[in-house]
Parts: structure tokens; sequence; C-alpha cells
């Protein structure tokens, strides 16, 4: 990839500085799959690594910052590596968890639910975490995943710059994908820190946001997944 590509980004050209604010401070969300570039994956990781440090040491800069300084000098390769290799990590298909499937030898067809799932993302609009729990459920077709497996396509989605919306839907259609049913509820309870540090600055407002699907469209089978996470 050449360096123009990046660099000559159209997404500022066409929007207002107005618009920018108001999007980023409602949080509103564009579109259910992740915007990536058809190019994203052209670069090495390492290479995108090297990238973003020399830009991460500019905003530094820019900022006033002393590289010099011991405790400063290193935090640019830091930042590149952590945003590549740990947070968002789930933007490259490559590191999607596999799934092994087994089969539903019991033959439990109630719902299961996982519960308080940790989920740590970024907002995309500021780049600040968001944290909180998913809360997962579903009723098998004939299919079941290892429990963990849940809370791996729970942390693969959530890093990504997300929409908690996004990242609702992101998650139950691959749950539906992957056990072949349409019989299933996510609800993620998180905090966003772009609410509670900066902006409107209240610290005490959680976001909830739910999928409902199949069986769970049905009141009974909702209230009884809502009971079991406490809600
Ligand atoms: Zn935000």
């Amino acid at each position: 990839m050449s360096a123009d590509m990046i660099m000559n980004s159209p997404e500022t050209d066409t929007i207002s500085s107005d618009d920018i604010d108001v999007i980023g401070d409602e949080h509103m969300m564009t579109g259910e799959e992740t915007p990536i570039r058809a190019d994203a994956f052209d670069m090495s990781d390492s290479e995108k690594i090297a990238r973003i440090s020399q830009h991460f040491r500019e905003i530094m800069l820019t900022l006033g910052l002393d590289l010099n300084d011991d405790s400063l000098r290193g935090t640019p390769q830091r930042v590149a590596k952590m945003y590549v290799k740990e947070i968002f990590s789930g933007l490259n298909p490559a590191n999607k968890p596999s799934v092994a499937l087994f089969e539903n030898k019991y033959r439990y067809n109630q719902m299961l639910v996982e519960k308080n799932i940790t989920l740590y993302s970024n907002c995309e609009h500021h780049f600040v975490p968001i944290y909180g729990v998913a809360h997962i459920a579903y009723i098998s077709s004939g299919k079941v995943i290892g429990l963990s497996k849940l809370n791996r396509i729970v942390q693969y989605y959530s890093k990504r710059p997300q929409v908690q919306e996004r990242l609702t839907m992101q998650i139950a259609r691959e749950l539906q994908k992957i056990l072949d049913t349409p019989h299933v509820a996510v609800v993620i309870d998180a905090k966003h820190m772009c609410v509670s540090s900066r902006g409107i600055k209240d610290v005490s407002s959680a976001t909830v946001t739910s999928f409902y699907d199949g069986h769970f469209l049905e009141e009974h089978r909702r209230t009884e997944f809502l009971s079991y996470i406490g809600m």
C-alpha cells in the first residue's frame, strides 16, 4: 500500500465539523458491518505498528510532549503495538476464534445462558474505552459450542473500534451463524468513558443494548432470560 492511500483518506472532506461533533457525541451508528477498507490487510502487522508508532509520535510531539524523557520515549511504539496486537486485533479476520461444534447428545432443548461476560471495547467516535458485561443465551438446534467460545466471540468483536449497538448485533449474528439457529439473545450493559470522563461527564449512566430473535421474540422466553441475568 502506498503512503498516499492513507494520507488522502476522503473521510474528513465530505463531513462538516458540526456533523463530526453530532455523530460523535450522539454516538450514532451508520451500519451493522464495521466499515473496513478493501486494502485493510495489505500491510503486515509489523508494518502497521511501525506506521502507527510514527504517527502517534507526531501526535505526542504536537501536544508538546518531550519524547526525550525516558518515561515517554517508548510510548508511541507501545501504543502502536497495543492497537494492532491487542485492543484492535479483532479487526483482522485472521484473529477470529475457531469454533468447534459438538452434538447436543443430551438433547438439552432449553435455553443456555452465559452471563456476566467481561467486555472491553473502544468507542469508535472517541477511541476511549467502553467496558461492561455481555449476557448471551441460545437454544440449541442440535449443535452446542464450548462455553469459553462464547467469551472468545465477545472478545473478538469487542477488539474493534465500536458502537455498542453494532457490537451487540455482530455478536448475535455470529452466534446465529455458528450455531445454525435463529434462537439467540444478547444483552450488553456497558459504560462509555467518552460519556463519563468528558462531554456530558455522567459517571453513573450505563447503556443497555439487546438483540432477540427466534424463540426469544416470545415474551415468556425473554422474561426467563432476563430473570437469569437479573434485569
Ligand atoms: Zn464516544
